[in-house]
């Protein structure tokens, strides 16, 4: 049975999540396998938690919960770890801090009991960011970590061939100083070629961290991962196109990576937590400050929303949000027969280009007396509407503003296009060029009246 309790929706102090692994459907498991697995979980993210209320910082409560879950037999990494195809155990692990985004990784470690901790010291001292193979080894005996013998490993004695094992550990974690950092640990694809390395070391693909958006883990099949910088893209979402952490991971579930390759755990940096995969299957959990905490071996649809979001759904931006008010008031002003209330949005200078119908008009004075002319009372005026409004940023204040408008007037409707350019003053976006056109359009050479 899952471990739950519920929480606030408060911003927490402190948040954790965990993962154990993407893959099998834990109904088929036996309950052996069911009942160590979420014994393992329990452990760990009461570890985590505990430290975290006692005021640990984020990177040692990473690299506390991943040793925990990599001494655990239940999982695969340290071990528990899957085996080559040659039968021998190759350890992969990263961590990354996302106060400075130092990181450090291990790949195809053979002895060391705990690569995540091998991670953090090539992190700490060496100015490197991956050792791999013989050299890791090495180095592991430099700094005398903790180190084990082949027989230490028990993934074939506990895990019969004909089962395949998954169990690849995380952890992403906000501390009470609002810090973020992650982790991921493995020992690969069971059967891997010798040498293979997956994501789980690979920064960017199966761990990120960094303050300004969010922590991440990965467990899947790790050549997808490192195909598409899953971490990183995560992050990336969020910065670029302004992306919550629930929309950012969902859209990457259904829309990068292929049904049925794994699992995302992901915490922002405001303690919003999220957990999805596309598996059968992810051993999971997640804590905070206002007392969720929460184990799992499935989520209910994998964890994803029952809306689909596409990336149609990307929020405005407030330039966009702002100029649509503005273009909204002009239409209400217009409809109210308020012709110098709907020329207020425009740029007020003799500079101000309004072209219409092939004829040039250059300042908002003219321009004004132009539309008055042309629209001497409401009556004339008709009723106005604008449509399938687009906008493309020029640069930081600037913006062009494509659309369609509508004129109903007299029972004659009237459409045509329109392009604005805009510009951001002190007292707000102000329209400095007008150009509009009826359809049919007609190839008139515009004449230009100073
Ligand atoms: N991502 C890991 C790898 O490819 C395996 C896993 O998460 O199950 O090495």
């Amino acid at each position: 049975m899952p471990h739950l309790t519920s929480s606030g929706d408060e911003k927490p102090n402190w948040a954790i999540v965990i993962h154990g692994g993407a893959g099998s459907d834990p109904t088929k498991w036996n309950e052996d396998k069911t009942k160590i697995r979420e014994a393992g979980l329990l452990r760990a993210l009461t570890a985590g938690r505990d430290a975290l209320a006692n005021g640990r910082n984020a990177l040692d409560t990473v690299e506390l919960v991943i040793r925990i879950l990599e001494d655990d037999a239940a999982f695969n990494a340290g071990r528990g770890a899957v085996l080559t195809k040659e039968g021998q155990v190759e350890l992969d692990a990263s961590i990354m801090d996302g106060k400075t985004r130092a990181c450090g990784a291990v790949a195809g470690v053979t002895a060391t009991r705990n690569p995540i901790n091998l991670a953090r010291l090539v992190m700490t001292e060496t100015p490197h960011v991956l050792l791999a193979g013989k050299g890791a080894n090495q180095f592991a005996e430099q700094q005398k970590v903790p180190l084990v013998a082949p027989d230490y490993f028990l993934s074939k004695a506990r895990f019969p061939e004909s089962e395949p094992h998954f169990g690849t550990v995380g952890c992403a974690v906000l501390d009470s100083d609002g810090n973020l950092a992650a982790g991921t640990s493995t020992g690969g694809t069971a059967k891997k070629l010798p040498g293979r390395v997956g994501d789980s070391p690979i920064v960017g693909a199966g761990t990120y961290a960094a303050n300004d958006t969010c922590a991440v883990s990965g467990t899947g099949v790790g050549e997808e991962y490192i195909r598409n910088s899953i971490a990183y893209d995560v992050a990336a979402r969020m910065r670029y196109a302004n992306e919550s952490i629930e929309d950012a991971v969902t859209i990457i579930m259904q829309q990068t990576l292929q049904a049925g390759v794994g699992g995302i755990i992901a915490l922002s940096k405001d303690g919003k937590i999220v957990m999805q995969h596309n598996t059968p299957g992810m051993s999971c959990g997640a804590a905070d400050s206002s007392g969720k905490f929460e184990t799992h071996l499935a989520l209910k649809d994998g964890g994803s929303p029952q809306r689909r979001v596409t990336t149609d759904a990307r929020k405005p931006s407030k330039a966009e949000t702002e100029i649509t008010e503005l273009l909204l008031q002009q239409v209400k002003d217009w409809n109210q027969g308020d012709i110098d209330a709907f020329m207020e949005p425009y740029w007020n200078s003799e500079q101000l280009t309004f072209s219409s119908g092939g004829k040039v008009t250059r300042g908002h004075a003219k321009t004004l007396l132009g539309y008055k002319e042309r629209y001497p009372d409401a009556k004339t005026m008709g009723t106005l509407a604008f449509e399938g409004l687009e906008f493309q940023a020029l640069g930081n204040d600037a913006m062009q503003v494509l659309g369609i408008w509508k004129l109903a007037r007299d029972n004659q409707p009237m459409t045509g296009r329109f392009t604005l350019v805009l510009r951001q003053f002190p007292e707000g976006w102000r329209i400095i060029h007008d150009h509009t056109s009826k359809t049919p359009e007609k190839n008139s050479d515009d004449t230009v009246q100073q």
